[in-house]
């Protein structure tokens, strides 16, 4: 994400713009629960209503990520995670826009450019971009295997690499056996040939 010049310049964004009224960028448990509160304060002040806007990069919007380790585990599934149902955001007027990332704001000109080409017009603007997990460029830190743990895709990524190693190694196990069974065989043999004394 890029903050554009702070200079005023009115050919930074030349295309069509929306008002998206108050603009939160990050659906993660600080972005959405922001979004629902404000969308419930304001649902009790008729004074005071603008729309608002919450924007994902993540397809999947304002879920518990602490509970990832428990999915992860199997002992949970990502259903579970979500810190609202999405009819929720809906019923409270709030316009999600999931994924797709803010590249660039113009904080002259209020408003934002989202990764599909939208560019929004904002009254006010919330960052609840969170974090993002860094790797310590430590030897082989990009070997195979070597992954990440922060959003539900490398849940994805990870319980699949597990599949996959699971599979390997019962492959390796019904080899060992089988490897087992034919020197057994083998041995065997020798007996029943009378080469073993
Ligand atoms: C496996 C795991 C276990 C954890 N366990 C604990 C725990 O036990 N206790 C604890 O206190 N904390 C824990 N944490 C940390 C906790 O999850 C974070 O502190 C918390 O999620 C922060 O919430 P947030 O909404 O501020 O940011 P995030 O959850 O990081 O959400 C930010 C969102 O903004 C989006 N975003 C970023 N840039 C853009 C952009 N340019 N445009 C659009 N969207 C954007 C991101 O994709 C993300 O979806 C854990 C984290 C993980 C990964």
């Amino acid at each position: 994400m890029s903050l554009v010049s702070q200079e005023p310049t009115h050919t930074s964004f030349p295309k069509r713009r929306t008002t998206a009224g108050i603009v939160i960028i990050g659906a993660g448990m600080a972005g959405s629960r922001f979004a629902i509160e404000l969308a419930r304060t304001q649902s009790n002040d008729d004074t005071a209503r603008l729309p608002i806007t919450l924007i994902s990069k993540e397809p999947q919007v304002g879920y518990n990520r602490i509970m990832l380790s428990p999915v992860l585990s199997g002992e949970s599934v990502f259903e579970e995670t979500y810190l609202y149902e999405l009819a929720e955001y809906e019923q409270l007027g709030i316009t999600v826009l999931a994924g797709t990332s803010v590249d660039a704001i113009d904080t002259k000109q209020q408003c934002i450019e989202l990764s599909d080409g939208q560019v929004l017009d904002y009254t006010e603007l919330v960052l609840a971009t969170g974090s993002q997990a860094r790797v310590i460029p430590f030897a082989n830190h990009d070997a195979k295997g070597v992954h990440v743990f922060r959003d539900i895709a490398d849940v994805q990524v990870l319980t699949e690499y597990a599949r996959q190693a699971k599979k390997r190694s019962r492959h390796w196990w019904r080899g060992a056996r089988s490897r087992g069974r034919l020197r057994f065989g083998i041995s065997r043999g020798r007996y029943d040939s009378g080469s073993c004394r």
